[in-house]
């Protein structure tokens, strides 16, 4: 019988550790972006006890009728996990997805976490193993769907190396692994030799050490290469090693930086390449003065990528959400020409005084149709001050605007 539901409804369960060091249990990730209240926990939290399976899946029960008669929370209409799929009544989990959140061998400037000090780094206060065997031995566990991964860095996570060789062995055909590639895992290397489906993120934001050490905060660029090469090498799909770019404005959000990124993913021996902006462009309204900057960058990775034969990966969630932006307001952006010009003198001013005066300009005219601005610059600040002037056209880039030098 077929239905139109999602894998991890009907079949998946989530573990994630809570600040307080508990797990909490759920059915898919997703979900975490739902406000609290609203999330349908399978157990709130967990705290070391036994699992009452039997009531475990009579939530899950509920829930999965609920989607078979169509009522999907709104966060899983536009989601690409609910589609038309075969469907069975037994009460089994198929799909685990595992998260430790707190422990990681990086602080990237964009994550939450790590500028939290109590979470980052706190101990992980329950095995997972032992109830993963428990559900493998109650016969709860069946290796015909995923293991999946979720951040802090999974290959820290306790008994990692266990839990993975374990679905190796059973030949489970999926797995899916975001992690930073400072540690690399035997495990996946095993995993990458023998499962169809093995997917690994890594996450490295940068084409030199110099520009990895800045956003990742640890320095460890040659080493995510290695693991990078590593994986890909072993890989039954190639395609499915990815090397991910998450776009950090005033860090990497420029054309060298990504044509090296590019350069080295491909010396590498990938194939397929992710390009991505940090979460807050998207999220946060007073960002969106940057998105047209993000937008042409976005272009120029994809242009860039399929000139050196690679391939684009699609499934990324921010870069999704900024073509979205870019739909709404294509009218806008197609009609988006200089509305008059102002002339500026360079003279005697700093970048940040240039980007300050800029803002106040953004500020006064929206991010639509700004004016075009004739920057004064004398022919010395041209011969003698180049890069000043590199930073100038930097800033005018970030901020969409057009400048020309008079
Ligand atoms: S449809 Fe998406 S968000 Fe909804 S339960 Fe499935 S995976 Fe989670």
């Amino acid at each position: 019988m077929k239905c139109k539901t999602c894998r991890f409804i009907e079949h998946g369960i989530y573990f994630k550790q809570l600040p307080n060091g508990n797990l909490t249990v759920k059915h898919c990730c997703n979900m975490d972006s739902l406000p609290e209240e609203n999330q349908p926990h399978l157990i709130e939290e967990y705290n070391g006890s036994a699992i009452n399976w039997e009531k475990l899946f009579e939530k899950k029960r509920n829930e999965r009728n609920k989607f078979r008669n169509g009522e999907y929370y709104d966060i899983c209409k536009n989601c690409w996990e609910l589609q038309e799929q075969d469907i069975d009544d037994e009460d089994y989990i198929s799909h685990l997805t595992l998260a430790h959140i707190t422990k990681c061998n990086s602080r990237c400037i964009y994550c939450f976490i790590g500028k939290d000090e109590t979470q980052h780094n706190a101990p992980q206060q329950y095995r997972l193993l032992p109830l993963i065997k428990e559900m493998k031995d109650k016969n709860i566990l069946r290796f015909t769907g995923s293991l999946r991964y979720m951040g802090g860095e999974p290959t820290l996570l306790k008994d990692f190396e266990e839990i993975t060789d374990l679905f190796v062995e059973n030949n489970i055909p999926e797995i899916y692994l975001p992690t930073s590639g400072i540690k690399l895992s035997d495990s996946m290397v095993r995993a990458c030799r023998k499962v169809p489906n093995c997917c690994i993120y890594i996450s490295i934001d940068s084409g030199c050490e110099e520009t990895y050490k800045k956003i990742k905060r640890v320095d460890a660029y040659n080493l995510v290469l290695n693991s990078l090469k590593t994986y890909a090498n072993a890989n039954i799909m190639r395609e499915h090693v990815i090397s991910k770019y998450i776009t950090v404005l005033g860090i990497n959000d420029n054309f060298e930086e990504i044509d090296k990124w590019i350069a080295d993913s491909k010396k590498a021996g990938l194939k397929m390449l992710a390009f991505d902006i940090e979460y807050s462009y998207v999220h946060d309204k007073s960002n969106e003065k940057f998105l047209k900057h993000l937008l042409k960058l976005r272009d120029y990775a994809e242009k860039q990528i399929i000139q050196a034969d690679l391939k684009i990966d699609k499934y990324v969630p921010y870069i999704q959400m900024l073509q979205n932006w870019a739909i709404e307001n294509k009218e806008k952006l197609e009609n988006d020409f200089p509305k008059g010009s102002l002339t500026v003198s360079l003279k005697k001013m700093s970048n940040q005084a240039f980007e300050a005066y800029l803002n106040k300009i953004i500020e006064e005219n929206s991010i639509w149709n700004k004016p075009e601005l004739k920057l004064k610059a004398s022919f010395i600040q041209k011969i003698f001050f180049k890069k000043y002037l590199k930073e100038i056209k930097y800033i005018s880039e970030k901020y969409s605007f057009k400048t020309s030098f008079i």
